[in-house]
């Protein structure tokens, strides 16, 4: 917002300096900056980047309020969907890149300015995204705009990436990419930027920032900014199930399935994975965490990567009729998850193997992949 942190992060400075002498004040301030150009080069691929994710204001500071929209509480809606997201890009054997998340904060606290860069410097952090919202006194003004502390920096080169994705995801007003002397990110030693997505003060940019879904695109926005920063393309992970391969050995006249009916969660809401259409006098569910590749099962393979660390998480045996209407329905609750000891972002996997009751063969079915969500 326009009237809160943004003032109080220029009063903060003003109060700052003058209680340094010049040489230190402007030693303070090369020590919060100097890593920005040096910070330049992506990492490469198979780094983990450090970000942390700044809900701007919280608690007794509500920051900016309009058309029936808590600056505090949509900024940490967007942060946390975003902080979601890393973690799933993180664990999704598809595109993106490898995440560690740090929030300043994560619930409807009170967190001072110095507290939020302080959590930066000392991790260290690669890259520090603050996100607000807008708000003016006319309710005329509107548009997204992006924050960085200089021009030339990989700071720069993120908030322009913010930038972009944000108008693209929301289609509002582009205000432009802009410089800042804000408290977080003057006091950042690593690339960081800050995006005001619109103004709450604004009708037409609180209709998009409260429409349904508003909050998953401007997630996403940002993921896809700080995937284009690290030098990958944008990517959306998957947060659903995904069969991870097609191989059923002995054949036997039906069409096992696995399923399952969503991300399992070590907070929310127990899924199912469900078996059908299975013709077996037994047959037995495996779950793994990880899993490895080509490794011999009774003739066939498990067709996924990586190695095995803890396998199975999950093993059980059943004994179906002796056509294709056999179906196992497995609850898969957190739990069940949080004693298995998988953490978020982790996938797992999950095949049945069946044997068939006229040629005592065994098949395995399709398996299905899950990522976990926190
Ligand atoms: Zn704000």
């Amino acid at each position: 917002m326009l009237g809160g942190v943004e003032n109080s992060d220029r009063q903060r400075a003003a109060l700052r300096a003058a209680t340094l002498t010049g040489a230190l004040a402007a030693a303070l301030a090369l020590s919060g900056r100097q890593a920005d150009s040096a910070a330049s080069a992506p990492a490469g691929a198979g780094a983990t980047y450090r970000v942390v994710i700044d809900p701007g204001h919280g608690g007794t500071d509500p920051g900016a309020i309009g058309n029936g929209i808590v600056e505090k509480e949509i900024n940490l809606e967007v942060a946390l969907k975003l902080r979601d997201l890393l973690v799933l890009d993180t664990g999704d054997g598809g595109g993106g890149a490898a995440w560690d998340v740090l929030m300043t904060r994560t619930d409807d606290a009170s967190v001072s300015l110095g507290s939020r860069t302080s959590l930066a410097n000392s991790w260290p952090a690669d890259y520090f995204v603050s996100i607000h919202h807008n708000a003016f006194s006319s309710s005329s003004a509107n548009g997204t705009e992006s924050f960085s502390f200089s021009e030339g920096s990989t700071s720069a080169f993120v908030r322009d990436n913010l930038q972009s994705e944000l108008l693209a995801a929301h289609g509002l007003l582009d205000r432009g990419s802009k410089t800042a002397n804000f408290f977080v990110l003057r006091e950042t030693a690593m690339p960081a930027a800050l995006t005001e997505a619109g103004f709450l003060s604004s009708p037409v940019d609180a209709a998009v920032l409260s429409a349904p879904g508003s909050t998953d695109r401007a997630a996403q926005a940002h993921l896809f900014a700080l995937q284009r920063s690290v030098g990958v393309a944008p990517y959306l992970p998957s947060d659903g199930p995904s069969n991870y391969c097609v191989n059923t050995v002995n054949p036997i006249g039906c069409s096992p399935t696995i399923s399952a009916t969503g991300s399992p969660s070590l907070s929310g809401p127990a899924v199912q994975i469900v078996g059908d259409q299975i013709l077996s006098r037994q047959f037995g569910l495996m779950i793994w965490s990880r899993t490895q590749a080509a490794t011999p099962f009774f003739g066939g393979t498990l067709c996924v990567g990586g190695s095995i660390v803890r396998t199975p998480i999950q093993f059980s045996n059943g004994f179906g009729p002796q056509d294709c209407s056999g179906r196992f329905e497995f609850t898969m609750d957190a739990a069940f998850l949080g004693a298995s000891g998988v953490a978020p972002g982790e996938e797992i996997f999950a095949q049945y193997w069946f044997r068939d009751p006229t040629a005592l063969g065994v098949g395995l079915t399709d398996g299905v992949r899950l990522t976990i969500r926190p």
